[in-house]
């Protein structure tokens, strides 16, 4: 130990006068050291407890209170959400059926935006990968409504009973036919898109 400072010392070897050198102990883990604190309440913390927010390091309790109102969506949240959700993809692929061609095609932007704004009130205005995943997934299951309802329209129109798989195959190349139409593809793309930047 050098006693005169400044003395062939180095630097970081120099005694800091005036600072008590204690060393200062995380909270939540007593044997690591650190002199990190957490920015909300002062509570010491290390880097194995600390949580980075987008205003800087917190201690694990101040990031969760954080955290809370918004991003903690509940299965009750995730229930109500799917439920308009379908509600909804329901009502506007049928309605949708209804709208006269060169108009149909636009029909998913509203839809996009109705079906967005929806989930998100459902769900109390939380945000979450998973409410974003159902409105833009509702959105497309509104397109499916739409051409299942043309297909059995037609098919009431006909008066013919046909046999379930005659049904089921035809729904399907309705709903594949459908989708081959790269407006439509361009217009549902943006749809889902208005959807969950809705819920984002
Ligand atoms: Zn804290
Ligand atoms: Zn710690």
């Amino acid at each position: 130990m050098c006693a005169i400072i400044g003395a062939n010392c180095p630097p970081e070897r120099a005694p800091r006068l005036g600072v008590t050198q204690e060393p200062l102990y995380c909270a939540t883990h007593p044997k690591i050291e650190t002199n990190l604190r957490c920015g909300k309440c002062g509570k010491l913390i290390c880097p194995k407890c600390m949580v980075y927010t987008p205003v800087g390091a917190r201690c694990p309790d101040c990031a969760q209170v954080r955290r809370l109102p918004i991003y903690d969506v509940s299965a009750a949240n995730y229930l109500s959400a799917l439920g308009a959700g379908m509600a909804m993809a329901l009502v506007a692929g049928v309605v949708w059926s209804f709208i006269p061609g060169f108009v149909s095609i636009w029909v998913p932007l509203l839809i996009g935006y109705l079906v967005g704004e929806g989930v998100s009130r459902a769900a109390n205005r939380k945000r979450s990968r998973g409410l974003q995943v159902i409105a833009g997934t509702m959105v497309f299951a509104s397109f499916i409504v739409l051409q299942l309802f043309r297909l059995f329209v037609q098919i009431a129109a006909s008066g013919r009973e046909l046999p379930m798989e005659v049904v089921s195959s035809a729904a399907i190349r309705s709903v594949v036919s459908g989708l081959l139409n790269p407006y439509l593809l361009v217009v549902l793309a943006l749809g889902i898109y208005l959807a969950v930047t809705r819920t984002r």
